[in-house]
């Protein structure tokens, strides 16, 4: 047993509800590392997961069609062989994408699975996964618009924070292109942006979009009202009636699961391959982490930012602080990194000896987005949002600049010092014997012209002050020249 497959289907898989998770987390808890041999009889199942031994058996076909779950052809249990041949599970693979897995872990698993003789696990045989559609579980996929609507607002109203609720945004929004592309009549603004269009129906429900439509044509109208409107009635398909329904002004302030924000995508879309295979689901708080910085956060502190500014972010943060390579299978970070992984402390503003290696790269780069080094909020990285160059970072830049010149100029200071201090005292010992030696000769030659006393003295210092300024003392430095002084007099 080990702990990836059972986080994984704990916390990442795409479910539909708890009741498949719970499912899904018996399974894996008797499989492989990698997900292989999870055999556990429909019986054992609905037993752990409380669900009906039908229930069981229904919900491991529905995951298997999304491809969450593959039925192994190839197997070497003896455990499963000793099962009477009548009694024997059917075997599932755990299909936990490849990406998933950070790539150090996945070099580690497919070290395993080589000592084994499975072949690695690869993008191509573990594929990223969809996510799960909404609630009620119907695997007939022509019928999915409408199923989706319904499935929504039951969840919106029951549940606004539940996993599913988080899940169903996403494809609902995706899904929303076609109605609003289907109207032709109106060549106003509903035509424009297609973008904005989706938002316009996503997010207002029966809002804008609905009063836009029933102002300008009821051909519009109606196109959109299957969409938007379908909340309100129970039994949905009807256009006029939802038409009539759509119109009251309550419709516009029901909660909603919470949609992904304007400008998610694009920024989906510029997220790191090395974070997010192209078309894959995001780690949930990378999700969230964009999100807020989209839509802003309050409470966090968090300003607004289009979505030019929070891919430039993502990128400066990646790019700029080499997250490529370190979150790469051969990068070494310390001692203890290794192919399959490092088990030293991260490296972080309260440790600056831990190891820089990049092990998660969604959680590295979901912290590394909120993270705001500037006290000011609205500054993104030296430029306030929608202002110019951010002051306070230019005199936070200054100081650091300051901080770093005197720093480099004490550290040039003590190294030139070291280095000169041996041949500076050299340099002095033998100027202080010149000077000595001139003022002993300088004595003799003028005592033996017959000068003496205060008269002999002062003509010694004057010379010797006429000499000292054609041999100035070697030591520039007042303390040290002081102190060599005061040796040599002594
Ligand atoms: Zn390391
Ligand atoms: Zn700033």
């Amino acid at each position: 047993m080990s702990l990836y497959p059972i986080i994984w289907a704990a916390e990442h898989a795409p479910m539909v509800d708890a009741e498949e998770r719970a499912i899904l987390m018996a399974l894996v808890m008797k499989g492989d590392f990698d997900g292989l041999n999870c055999f556990r009889s429909y019986k054992t199942l609905a037993k752990v997961a409380r669900v009906d031994e039908k229930t069981a058996g229904r919900r491991c076909r529905a995951m298997e069609s999304r491809g969450v779950l593959k039925r192994q052809e190839k197997h070497c249990s003896p455990v499963w062989e000793a099962i009477p041949e009548k009694q024997r599970p059917v075997i599932w693979e755990v299909m936990i994408p490849a990406e998933w897995w950070s790539a150090a872990q996945l070099a580690d698993i497919n070290e395993q699975r080589a000592n084994l003789g499975r072949v690695p696990i690869t993008p191509e045989n573990r594929p990223a996964l969809a996510d799960a559609p909404p609630k009620k579980e119907r695997s007939d996929k022509g019928t999915k618009r409408p199923k989706k609507k319904a499935a929504g607002e039951g969840e919106g109203t029951t549940s606004p924070g539940g996993d599913p609720g988080t899940t169903s945004p996403h494809p609902q929004d995706y899904k929303s292109p076609p109605p609003g592309l289907q109207v032709p009549q109106p060549s106003e603004s509903p035509s424009e942006s297609p973008s904005e269009n989706n938002h316009a129906v996503a997010d207002a429900v029966g809002n804008g979009a609905g009063g836009f439509a029933r102002a300008t044509s009821g051909a519009g109208a109606a196109g959109e009202t299957g969409e938007a409107g379908s909340g309100s009635a129970a039994s949905g398909t009807p256009k006029l009636p939802s038409q009539t329904k759509r119109s009251p002004r309550p419709a516009t302030t029901k909660t909603r699961p919470r949609q992904e924000s304007a400008g998610f995508q694009m920024v989906r879309n510029a997220i790191p391959v090395a974070v997010a295979r192209p078309g894959t689901r995001l780690y949930v708080g990378l999700q969230r982490a964009i999100n807020d910085l989209l839509d802003g956060n309050l409470a966090a502190g968090i300003p607004r930012r289009s979505p030019e500014q929070v891919i430039a972010r993502i990128n400066r943060r990646w790019y700029g602080e080499d997250a490529d390579v370190r979150a790469a299978a051969d990068y070494r970070g310390c001692d203890r990194c290794t192919a399959s992984g490092c088990s030293s402390a991260r490296r972080s503003a309260d440790d600056a000896d831990g190891c820089d290696r990049i092990k998660n790269p969604s959680s590295w780069l979901a912290a590394a987005i909120i993270a705001q080094d500037c006290p000011d909020p609205g500054c993104e990285d030296g430029l306030i949002i929608g202002g110019g160059a951010c002051p306070t970072c230019r005199k936070r830049r200054e100081e650091h600049q300051e901080a770093a010149r005197v720093a480099a100029e004490t550290r040039t200071r003590w190294e030139a010092d070291a280095e000169t201090y041996g041949s500076q005292r050299a340099a002095l010992d033998t100027w202080t014997a010149a000077e000595k030696a001139e003022e002993r000769r300088l004595r003799q030659t003028l005592a033996e012209t017959g000068l003496y006393g205060a008269l002999l003295d002062h003509h010694v210092q004057r010379h010797m002050t006429g000499w000292r300024d054609r041999n100035p003392q070697p030591a520039p430095r007042a303390a040290q020249g002081g102190r060599h002084r005061q040796e040599a007099s002594a």
